[in-house]
């Protein structure tokens, strides 16, 4: 809350208006009210505040169950992987038939 010279200058001015109009010599009342209303609009900044960090809060929450799941998926994205490579089928690397290996190939000049 800002309490200058300023303000002051406008309560005086809001107070000489209101006793020109009204007739009511409110300066004190005034300078209190607006102290209240400044206090309470603090408060009204301080719970906002507090909401916004719980909000934040949960968000982080939610951001790190995405990141495990994320990381869980990676995760069974290589099993996946690594069963399909070991499920394909393994071909001879002399003459790539299928049925035995390099070692045991019956085509002895490919
Ligand atoms: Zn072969």
């Amino acid at each position: 809350m800002s309490f200058g010279k300023e303000i002051f200058e406008d309560i005086e001015t809001f107070s000489k208006l209101e006793c020109k109009l009204f007739g009511v010599f409110g300066l004190n009342n005034n300078i209190i009210r607006y102290i209240e209303y400044n206090q309470s609009h603090i408060k009204k900044l301080q719970i906002d505040n507090d909401e916004y960090k719980s909000q934040i809060k949960e968000l982080q929450e939610e951001i790190n169950i995405i990141k495990e799941k994320h990381r869980e998926c990676k995760e069974r994205n290589e099993e996946l992987k690594n069963e399909l490579k070991s499920k394909s089928v393994k071909t001879c690397s002399k003459c790539g038939k299928i049925g035995h290996n390099k070692a045991t190939c019956p085509n002895k000049n490919p």
